[in-house]
This record gives structure tokens, C-alpha cells and sequence, in this order.
């Protein structure tokens, strides 16, 4: 059985493969509700931005992504 931990809340999931509760981003591991919750937080600042670009956003979550690792939390 494989696993892995979070790389941010540091919990460890059990076959995340097989039951694909784990994402990678930027060079990190992240469980389902950690990814949520970063996913919700760069939401919130997405709005009014313009001019929006793809780099921009992809930038913007590994930012949050590599912040969320150091603190621990998202
Ligand atoms: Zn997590």
C-alpha cells in the first residue's frame, strides 16, 4: 500500500492512488480538502482581476500552494 503525506496539513492518506484524494502541484503532495480550500482562497482573489491570463493563475496557485506548505495550513 502506498502513502502519502499532505505536504501542507501533513495528514497521511492511505492508497490516495487508487481512491485519487491527492494532488500534485508545483513539486507538492495535497490532500482533497487542503487542494479545496486553496482552490476556494485563490477564488476569492481571481475576482476583479484583469486582465485574467492562465500564467497568472497557475503563478497564483503555486504561490498560495508554497505559502500553505510553510504555514501549515491553507
Ligand atoms: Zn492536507
Amino acid at each position: 500500500m502506498v502513502t502519502i503525506t499532505c505536504d501542507i496539513c501533513k495528514k497521511k492518506m492511505d492508497n490516495p492512488i487508487n481512491d485519487r484524494t491527492f494532488f500534485r502541484y508545483a513539486e507538492t503532495s495535497i490532500c482533497e480538502p487542503c487542494k479545496d480550500n486553496l482552490e476556494l482562497n485563490v477564488r476569492t482573489q481571481i475576482r476583479g482581476k484583469d486582465p485574467f491570463t492562465i500564467d497568472w493563475y497557475e503563478k497564483m496557485m503555486k504561490d498560495a500552494c508554497g505559502k500553505a506548505c510553510q504555514k501549515g495550513k491553507v
